[in-house]
């Protein structure tokens, strides 16, 4: 017995352990060039590339120095240093390890695939970004988002559910006997799980250049629909349902009455709505935080005329509280009414009371009287680092849901929070900028992104307006107008209402970071 169940262990084994090695093969080098190849070859159970290609595909001096026993590769003023049959590499003065040695084969040197990243890429002046598992090599700023699918049967459909990180659009169409799912990128990097075939749905499933997904359809297949794109962090999930054509009558007798036979599968009838999936962005807006700027013993800018700045953002954000409610029956909260607040609090509320939208209202101040203009500032990350984005497409968690399924959820770092409605932010900082011109009327409105502290823990879009400076005579005077006071609270509720149109009405267009 014993005997007998190790042997179905070492049977097992064999069968998993082909999956569990890497991919071999070239890899393919992406950029805004092109395509390009960089052969592997395996040694001793590594994939290894050639330093001769790397010099050649990224303008490297390979030199060797027979005396001190070493291999260096340079590139512009940075070097790396490499020591035959050691895995320890100096990378411009930094120590890194490699999962092999450098290896003479020939009269080559040859090096694991992990010096790319780990070595090659701290080097390198533009971004280097090896996916083992897909073999691509991204070279500078392309969009290659990452494409992963999960099957989900039911009686009557197969349900196929793509995530995409980072968020691109993506359109589902059916040609002949294939349905093809195209992703506005530059490449994909696709790991898609075999089809379930026993239903006769989908009989396969794979990546085509160069950026399409192909899913082949089986014989019982009638029609399929597509959910909604929604947000799950960073991620973009959209469901691609397949439909079964009804059973034959002789394969599936119906029992008189009409009903179907116990147990018979049943008709192409979607089984319930497709499933929605909770993100950090929900696509409408129920509520909205305002938050007026400074506030008790903080005043703020004070203006040649005595305007403080508390105060006129006070006044501001109490019309345009009374605009959106009034006029978009939404609801609409203000971090203060006139006390001290410190600036983590302030996105606290706006989290707490599970806001979609977070705008903070400011008047600016400069030693110069003639500067003047409203300014947008949405979260830079050149503080926080571009790290904050990246973990808050990396780390997340599935969890499964009342009622069944799985829920995807981003695990973002508090404070980060808003690292992950970069999106959304930029797009309605946009659309405040149009309406600030046009309805209130405004010169001249300055975009920019600054790294915020009262953004930084938003976990929904977020804006920082300065709306002029008080500092400047003439602003001043206007800031404290009830007139413009109203422009301003009728151009933010414009932006608000076109900002929900933006969200609801087009699911399918995600703005690309
Ligand atoms: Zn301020």
């Amino acid at each position: 017995m014993t005997r007998r169940r190790i042997r179905y262990i070492a049977c097992a084994l064999a069968l998993v352990l082909p999956v569990l090695v890497a991919q071999s093969g070239p890899i393919a080098v992406l950029s805004r060039e092109g395509r390009r190849t960089l052969p592997t070859l395996e040694v001793q159970n590594h994939q290894m590339v050639g330093l001769d290609d790397l010099a050649n595909l990224f303008q490297l001096q390979i030199r060797e120095d027979t005396a001190a026993r070493a291999v260096t590769a340079s590139y512009k003023n940075q070097t790396i240093v490499l020591t035959p049959d050691q895995s320890l590499v100096s990378a411009s003065g930094r120590l890194v390890s490699l999962p092999a040695p450098l290896t003479r084969r020939g009269n080559r040197w040859l090096v694991p695939v992990e010096f790319l990243n780990r070595a090659l890429a701290p080097v390198y002046d533009v971004k280097l970004d090896f996916r083992p598992r897909s073999r691509l090599l991204v070279v500078g700023d392309l969009r290659v988002p990452r494409i992963t699918a999960q099957y989900d049967d039911t009686p009557s459909s197969l349900r196929v559910t793509f995530e995409i990180t980072p968020r691109t659009a993506v359109t589902v169409t059916q040609e002949q006997n294939r349905l093809l799912l195209r992703d506005d990128a530059d490449a994909l990097d696709a790991a898609l799980p075999s089809a379930p075939s026993q239903q006769g749905l989908l009989t396969a499933i794979r990546a085509t250049e160069p950026t399409t997904i192909q899913m082949d359809l089986g014989q019982r297949f009638s029609s399929f629909r597509t959910s909604p794109v929604t947000s799950s962090g960073a991620a973009a999930l959209v469901t691609v349902e397949l439909l079964a054509a009804p059973i034959e009558s002789s394969v599936s007798p119906a029992v008189p009455g009409g009903a179907p036979a116990p147990g018979a599968p049943g008709p192409a009838v979607a089984a319930g709505p497709l499933p929605t999936f909770s993100g950090s962005i929900r696509p409408t807006i129920g509520t909205i935080v305002l938050d007026p700027g400074h506030g008790g013993d903080d005043n703020g800018v004070k203006g040649p005329g005595g305007a403080v700045e508390k105060d006129v953002a006070l006044a501001i954000a109490r019309r345009v509280k009374g605009v959106i409610e009034g006029r978009l029956g939404m609801r609409v909260l203000l971090t203060h009414e006139g006390n001290r607040i410190s600036a983590d609090s302030r996105a606290s509320i706006a989290n707490n009371n599970k806001a979609d939208l977070f705008i903070s209202l400011h008047a600016n101040g400069s030693p110069r009287p003639s500067t003047r203009g409203a300014t947008i500032f949405t979260l830079g990350l050149d503080r926080f680092g571009e790290d904050a984005r990246r973990q808050s497409q990396a780390d997340r968690a599935v969890l499964p849901v009342f009622g069944g399924g799985t829920r995807e959820i981003a695990l973002v770092e508090w404070e980060l929070a808003q690292a992950a409605h970069l999106d959304g932010s930029n797009a309605f900082a946009g659309i405040v900028d149009e309406r600030l011109r046009t309805t209130a009327g405004l010169p001249a409105v300055t975009l920019q992104r600054a790294p915020m502290r009262n953004l930084a823990g938003a976990n929904m879009p977020a804006v920082l307006i300065e709306l002029g400076y008080l500092s400047n005579a003439e602003e001043e005077k206007l800031l404290t107008s009830a007139d413009f006071q109203n422009r301003v609270a009728l151009a933010l509720a414009e932006a608000v209402a076109a900002f929900r149109d933006h969200l609801e009405l087009s699911p399918q267009v995600i703005p690309t970071p």
